[in-house]
């Protein structure tokens, strides 16, 4: 792969490093090296902030990985041993649990990710759902089934969990994402580790409080704290059976290389992507143009899912262009818990402001035409406005994931073109066509590369009842969403009969 794939600063733009910030409080740990002698002299310190205000939320240490991952290890034959039912019933309490704290978690949620209080209330939700779509979807996918053989009694197919399950979540939906692998883990018999991403371990630790308080022991659904480098000793760690991983692309790559002689072990990439929403012929401009804005824009641009490329018929392209960007104009961006309420909140930090930044300067020197400026008001906050840049004179457009509210504009002048554009990517995520005809739909369906397809929808906001994933150098083919019982469970096939009954028919002197 060229370059990284997953960025908020294109390679080439003089964008500030990979690394994170010193003590400016905007940063989040120190530099690899500090954290590296920070780890062996005693842990490393994980501190969180408010991107809205560069408050610190949370400061604590990372977690020693090999007593965390014993602890598990320990729990896993008992945990396993409960019968589902009883499995269930705890998910459900879990489910209680933060219905009680719903308040406090999504307090918590905008504070550290800077989304608005509405958005975070309903990541929550997003929560509590989960559970009963989890238990669903494992008596669906994952059920025992019996196959009657006649004299030769039983085939009986059955699931077993994978044993110790590490989680690694990113920071952009904290405790939904996360969430969705660890529901169904558990419910499969797994025990889990759960490793938040260190831009929010405040989150992670109050979705983990509310795991043990519904029942489920701390070592059954046990916090790991800590950063890359927790990450990567969970992933290297041989008592660990799977790694379930939400985050970009690049540690996705880094994780699945590291394992590439582990076929033992069950890992799950779910990764960003490049999305492109193809605009077509459409009389309802005005609703068109609120689900490119949903999708370009809702929580700063920093969901997977969100829409980095519009591709638009020439025809439309005035008319559809100038109802985005007024749209866009009357978008408010403020601090989470603002009053009246903002539709988005910053970005993470500031090195990922830093980033977005340059990367659109580097759009806007390389052939892209503003359509409406990124705008940084504060220099020392990460709040940006929405951007539009119309790229389609750029020659080599950069294939990367710009985690932020940049939405850049291709404009084509037919379908296949369109199609085409829509699949100029190493990514495949979602993609979506607003407007166009049925037969056009279906064209867009069946030649687009992509985990998720939708018409006249947002390309945000998948449905739980669905599987959720990518190809290319978004997923490993392991859906997450419905499918998740899929990966938290392996499959055993049983012949079985009471008795030995069994004659050697051929061959016999
Ligand atoms: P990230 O890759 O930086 O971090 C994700 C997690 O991996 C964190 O817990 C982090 O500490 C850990 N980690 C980092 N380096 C590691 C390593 N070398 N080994 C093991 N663990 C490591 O991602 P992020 O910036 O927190 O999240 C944003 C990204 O996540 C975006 O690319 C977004 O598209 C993607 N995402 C994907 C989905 C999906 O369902 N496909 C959903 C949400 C976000």
């Amino acid at each position: 792969m060229d370059g990284p794939a997953t960025t908020t600063a294109i390679e080439g733009a003089a964008a500030p490093g990979q690394t994170a910030a010193g003590p400016d409080g905007h940063g989040r740990l120190g530099t690899a090296a500090e954290r590296g002698s920070a780890r062996s002299a005693n842990r490393a310190e994980i501190v969180s902030f408010e991107p809205a205000t560069g408050a610190e939320v949370w400061r604590g240490k990372a977690s020693d990985i090999d007593d965390v991952v014993a602890r598990a290890r320990r729990a896993w034959p008992a945990w396993a041993a409960q019968p589902l039912s009883t499995r269930m019933e705890l998910v459900r309490r879990f489910a209680n649990e933060v219905r009680k704290d719903a308040d406090k978690l999504a307090t918590i949620i905008a504070r550290e990710t800077g989304k608005p209080m509405w958005e975070a209330r309903i990541e929550v939700e997003n929560v509590v759902n989960k559970v009963e779509v989890s238990i669903r979807a494992y008596a669906e996918r994952t059920a025992q089934r019996k196959l009657d053989n006649a004299l030769q009694g039983t085939m009986a197919v059955r699931h077993k969990p994978h044993g110790v399950l590490a989680v690694l979540g990113p920071y952009n939906m904290p405790a939904h994402l996360p969430n969705s692998h660890i529901v169904p883990a558990l419910i499969a018999g797994n025990v889990v580790i759960f490793k938040p991403s260190e831009k929010a371990p405040a989150t992670g630790e109050l979705l983990a409080r509310c795991f043990n308080r519904a029942g489920i022991s701390a070592a059954v659904c046990q916090i790991a704290i800590g950063g890359p480098a927790e990450g990567q000793a969970l992933v290297a760690h041989d008592d660990v059976d799977g790694v379930l991983f939400t985050g970009s692309a690049n540690t996705g790559i880094t994780i699945n290389r590291k394992l590439s002689s582990r076929p033992d072990k069950m890992v799950v990439l779910e990764m960003g992507g490049n999305n492109a929403m193809v605009v077509w012929d459409t009389p309802k401009i005005t609703d068109a143009a609120a689900i490119i804005v949903q999708s370009a824009f809702a929580s700063s641009g920093q969901r997977c899912t969100a829409v980095r490329r519009l591709v638009v018929k020439s025809g439309m392209y005035d008319a559809v262009m100038a109802e985005v960007k007024s749209l866009a104009d009357r978008l408010v961006f403020g601090a989470p818990f603002d009053e009246p309420a903002p539709f988005m909140g910053p970005v993470i930090d500031n090195i990922a402001a830093d980033g977005l930044t340059e990367s659109f300067l580097y759009l806007l020197s390389h052939g892209g035409r503003a359509i409406k400026h990124l705008v940084r008001p504060n220099d020392s906050l990460p709040f940006l406005s929405p951007s539009i840049i119309d790229t389609t004179a750029m020659k080599d457009r950069p294939d990367v994931e710009l985690f932020g509210p940049i939405l850049q504009v291709i404009r084509v002048d037919d379908f296949d073109e369109a199609i085409a554009e829509a699949n100029n990517t190493r990514f495949g995520l979602a993609a979506s066509l607003v407007g166009g005809s049925p037969q056009e739909y279906n064209k867009f369906w069946a030649n687009t590369r992509a985990g998720i397809v939708n018409w006249n929808r947002p390309t945000i906001s998948p449905s739980h009842a669905a599987p959720m994933g990518g190809i290319g150098l978004s997923g490993n083919h392991r859906p997450t969403g419905y499918y998740a019982a899929d990966y938290c469970a392996y499959p055993v096939a049983s012949g079985e009969i009471e008795q030995p009954r069994a004659m050697i028919g051929v061959g016999l002197r």
